[in-house]
């Protein structure tokens, strides 16, 4: 079976067409600046086969991008397929199941309600994703599709996890409480972990995805018990621009203090805060780190931060879970910032993490870089969250 892989955006458009026989990938690639001009990426996997590279193609809306996808995998000289009906299954990212969606979902007319009624909780993420949708749906109609939510893996949440200390008609009303994201990557990285520790029967993992945008979850015999996302993706740990957990008291002070609406307060968290916001320097973690090398004091300060609220989550989490046998770091700088690892771990040896210096600087995409004698196992997992979407997506079909 081969499952081609969507991720919609408002403007762009990434896209993995995998053959789940031995779940390789064929071709993979970009649909980018959808609705301003159109930009088209695609990067076959197999050789001899040529790539395109931010090419120019008009894609007034997702559906021209939909067709450079499908056009660019089944082309004679180019392509990955010989026709448009080697394409078994469409799977979808989608990012906010609300409290609809627990599970992964084939795209039925009642399964796009329930998508639209999360649409209030990621106003920005939904509609686009459905726009891709839509769009697989019009080129390629009885194809069987699917969709994958970011909120699904952490539907396993206790009541006491997930409820806010709001009035508890804004959870009943309104649907007010944690959902958390890159539930996805929390999944596929905590179910190669426990396969690592050898399927043990029961297993407490603490996985870090830490990327441009950060969360960690506690997941406990392989279900989510506790994630630092919340309503939306904001909370938790600082990110690249994202504030992360804030006292609320803060928006009050400043909207008052500048005259801010609440767009403009929220543009602030969303895309001036975070690394970016203490560091004034960048939200990227290698230009943190040469700056910070050379002797930038505040870019010093915001890997600190960010360090610092990452370790006092693991301890939560170890709390949370009474315990913990393994920690995961994932996504770009969980995998690739051997650095930022090692200042998470540091002082963490109370809780039987131990860091092995040599292995942390070894690159890898799955290793161990704790001592063969830790008690916690500290591992790097490269994330993949596509092959998850076409997982699930097989499975369904
Ligand atoms: P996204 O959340 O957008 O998917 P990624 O998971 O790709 O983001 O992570 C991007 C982050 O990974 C950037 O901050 C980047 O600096 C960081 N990163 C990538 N390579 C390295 C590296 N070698 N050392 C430290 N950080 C890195």
């Amino acid at each position: 079976m081969k499952v081609l892989v969507i991720n919609a955006g408002s403007s762009s458009l990434k896209y993995q067409l995998i053959d789940m026989e031995h779940e390789t990938l064929l071709a993979k690639g970009l649909c980018e600046r959808i609705g301003i001009d159109g930009k088209f990426t695609y990067k076959p996997q197999v050789a001899g086969k040529e790539t395109v590279n931010a090419a120019d193609y008009a894609m007034p809306s997702h559906v021209e991008a939909i067709d450079a996808v499908l056009n660019a995998l089944a082309d004679p000289k180019n392509g990955v397929v010989a026709s448009m009906d080697e394409i078994d299954a469409v799977g979808h990212r989608v990012v906010h199941g609300g409290k609809e969606f627990a599970a992964s979902c084939l795209i039925t007319e009642e399964s796009i309600e329930g998508i639209k009624k999360c649409f209030p909780l990621a106003p920005l993420h939904n509609p686009a994703n459905l726009l891709g949708i839509d769009a697989c749906r019009k080129a390629m109609p009885g194809k069987p599709q699917v969709a994958v939510f970011d909120t699904a893996f952490h539907m396993t949440m206790p009541p006491q996890a997930y409820i806010y200390a709001i009035p508890y008609e804004y959870y009943e009303k309104d649907d007010v409480r944690r959902y958390g994201f890159h539930g996805t990557s929390h999944r596929y990285v905590s179910a190669r972990c426990r396969e690592l520790l050898g399927n043990p029967e029961h297993s407490r993992i603490i996985s870090c995805h830490l990327g441009n945008g950060s969360s960690l979850a506690a997941v406990q015999d392989g279900k989510s018990v506790e994630t630092t996302m919340g309503l939306g993706p904001l909370a938790g740990v600082p990110m690249g621009t994202r504030c992360g957990d804030i006292d609320a008291t803060i928006l009050e002070y400043l909207m008052g203090r500048y005259g801010w609406d609440m767009k403009e307060m929220m543009n602030v968290l969303n895309k001036k805060s975070g690394v970016l916001g203490i560091s004034g320097v960048s939200s990227d973690f290698r230009d943190l780190e040469s700056a910070a090398q050379e002797g930038n004091a505040r870019a010093q300060l915001a890997l600190d931060k960010f360090c610092y609220e990452v370790k006092k989550d693991i301890g939560a989490y170890a709390a949370a879970m009474g315990g913990v046998d393994a920690i995961v770091f994932t996504a770009g700088v969980g995998e690739n910032g051997s650095t930022t690892r090692a200042a998470i771990c540091q002082g963490l040896e109370y809780m039987g993490v131990k860091l092995c210096e040599k292995r942390n600087n070894e690159r890898a995409d799955e290793h161990l870089i704790s001592t063969d004698d830790s008690p916690v196992k500290v591992y790097v997992i490269a994330t993949n969250e596509e092959l998850m979407i076409a997982r699930d997506t097989a499975a369904l079909v």
